[in-house]
């Protein structure tokens, strides 16, 4: 039987701690365990004369992977070795971390173990591969950086060591190849090269300031989930973006996410927050009446902007930020129909996503049958509702992922994985039915019967945020945006001068029909202009040049197909037009 990944990775870690033993004789280490792609363990090195660690840096990487690959082949397995709580104290005598986790150990009533391979003893608890797994050559120290003991800042902070570990030499570098990739498509970087987004300083971190350009694409792509909610009973409903304290306190959001909130006093002394989310308003709109069940449901779509405190040392590009803009949706209906309701949105995402060309999987997101207490509601409305979303499931013939425990204690959901040209996955959209919201305020409908019924609501973001959404989609497409998502769709490129007074003509030409162009009138050469179409990533350039002008043509370059060639301007138009309305 081969060994699985998460033992190669966390065996690699022993491998390491070896190497660094040997080569850093003062060094501690700690703990070390296996994680996505590969592991890290994290050492205590001595100080030096000037105060600082004396710890590797990226220089000595290929001369850790050399010791390592010297003390492999020495290595026939790891021994398991039990030992006594004082052997163990003994053992790890000077090293104050191993003695907090031997201590905790004991603590707990379990037995000290220790892995011997080769002359290298570790304290572990097990689940390691066999050596002829961790090949020589699957390996790789990726890179250091700080880490807090225990991930406490009040400790004292030691040295991480990444690495990355594969079962074969092909996975690892397949995998480096995609992170290299994936470094060139750098959202942060590709973002504002493009001109979509721009941070200030004075505005703050983590909240980042739209372009015209940047603009221009969010604004297509909400009108593109919108016109998929429009078409299927959404209506279109606005808030305010900060609430009284009361909201939350009544949702459970002022209790529980507390920190996340950012807190505005008034001049009066009251207590107003920023929203974190859209949900609790919407309900109030829903309340405003009594509804009757022919009412129902009540779609309300309203993409706006939340807020949430993170901490600095959090944010990252646009994925992590501390203001973004929900595609938010929520649904107001009765238990019976929620199968319907979560077809439709099924139905847009899986129109949505297929348009980028993100291949979609889907998690079922139910409860924990073993801890009950965890959830909120009875057995009963559970068993109901996830019976509901299985019965989707099987009706869209969808293999999905068994999420047992990964429900919300609201309830369960329906969680969209895709996968990204580079073949990486990212959680994307999510329908999640709601039990407790209407519970907590109270919101009902009168059934058929005369009586007032509880509801369900169904939140329902496709996106999720568009910040998120874009920072994926720059790095799938590497900025190269599809025509109808590109801000500048075309490029008139007049060779000189005197086929300027033209080219404007020919852009205000496309412009009138509705598409994007941009006619470059700038003094700069004809290379010039051409390059920076390019690298502006413009799907499509027109040339006008005396010869095109001579004859009645324009030259169309396209970014992906290189030259189409000459022809009528009115023909390249009417090509741009239609392959923009198809989104292609
Ligand atoms: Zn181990
Ligand atoms: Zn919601």
């Amino acid at each position: 039987m081969s060994s699985s990944l998460e033992q190669i990775r966390h065996s690699f870690a022993h491998l390491l701690a070896a190497a660094i033993g040997e080569m850093y004789p003062g060094a501690k280490n700690t703990i070390g365990p296996a994680i996505d792609n590969g592991f890290y363990y994290d050492f205590e090195f001595p100080l030096g004369p000037d105060g600082k660690p004396q710890a590797p840096s990226d220089k000595d990487f290929l001369k850790i992977e050399k010791t390592m690959r010297k003390l492999l082949p020495h290595w026939k397995g790891f021994e398991k070795i039990s030992v006594s709580a004082d052997e163990a104290h003994a053992r790890f005598r000077g090293n104050p971390y191993k003695l907090e986790l031997i201590e905790e150990i004991i603590k707990k009533g379990e037995e000290v173990t220790l892995y011997k391979s080769g002359d290298f003893v570790d304290l572990c608890r097990g689940g390691h591969a066999e050596v002829k797994d961790m090949r020589q050559d699957a390996f790789k120290i990726e890179r250091i950086a700080g880490a807090y003991w225990r991930g406490d800042e009040k400790n004292k902070m030691l040295t991480r060591i990444y690495g990355l570990a594969f079962a074969s030499k092909e996975e690892l570098d397949a995998y480096v190849t995609m992170i290299t990739e994936a470094k060139k498509r750098d959202h942060k970087i590709l973002g504002p090269a493009l001109d979509l987004f721009t941070f200030s300083d004075l505005v703050g971190a983590g909240l980042p300031l739209w372009t015209p350009k940047g603009t221009i694409v969010r604004n297509l792509l909400d009108e593109f989930v919108w016109s998929l909610r429009s078409m299927r009973g959404y209506e279109r409903v606005e808030i305010p973006h900060i609430t009284k304290k009361d909201l939350y306190v009544t949702s459970g959001h002022w209790e529980k996410y507390q920190n996340d909130l950012f807190k505005i006093k008034t001049r009066e002394g009251h207590e107003f927050a920023m929203k974190p989310m859209n949900c609790p308003h919407h309900t109030q709109i829903y309340a405003r009446k009594q509804w009757s069940y022919k009412d129902l449901p009540q779609r309300y779509a309203n993409t706006t902007t939340c807020y949430r405190d993170e901490q600095t040392g959090e944010l990252s590009g646009l994925s992590r930020v501390r203001a973004f803009a929900q595609d938010d949706a929520h649904v107001f209906c009765r238990m019976s129909d929620v199968k319907s309701e979560f077809l439709k949105i099924w139905d847009i995402i899986h129109e949505f996503y297929p348009v980028f060309g993100f291949s979609l999987k889907v998690r079922f997101s139910r409860r924990d049958p073993a801890a009950p207490e965890k959830y909120l509601g009875g057995a009963e409305r559970w068993d109901k509702a996830e019976s509901v979303l299985r019965e989707i499931l099987d009706e869209k013939k969808a293999t999905a992922i068994d999420g047992i425990g990964e429900a919300a204690f609201y309830g369960p959901k329906l969680d969209f994985m895709a996968q990204d040209s580079l073949g990486r996955e990212w959680q994307v959209a999510t329908i999640q039915l709601d039990m407790n919201m209407p519970e907590r305020f109270d919101l009902t409908c009168v059934n058929d019967k005369g009586e007032k019924e509880r509801i369900v609501m169904i939140h329902a973001a496709i996106m999720g945020s568009i910040e998120r959404f874009l920072s994926l989609a720059i790095e799938h497409y590497a900025g190269a945006f599809p025509l109808w998502l590109s801000p500048v769709q075309v490029k008139v490129v007049p060779v000189r001068e005197t086929n300027l007074a033209h080219a404007s003509e020919v852009g205000a030409l496309f412009a009138a029909a509705g598409l994007r162009a941009d006619t470059d009138v700038s003094d700069t050469g004809f290379g010039k202009k051409v390059r920076e179409a390019k690298d502006m990533k413009i799907p499509y350039t027109v040339i006008i040049g005396d010869k095109d002008m001579e004859k009645g043509v324009v030259t169309l370059k396209s970014r992906d197909k290189g030259k189409i060639g000459e022809m009528k301007a009115e023909d390249a138009l009417a090509m741009l037009a239609k392959e923009s309305a198809e989104k292609r």
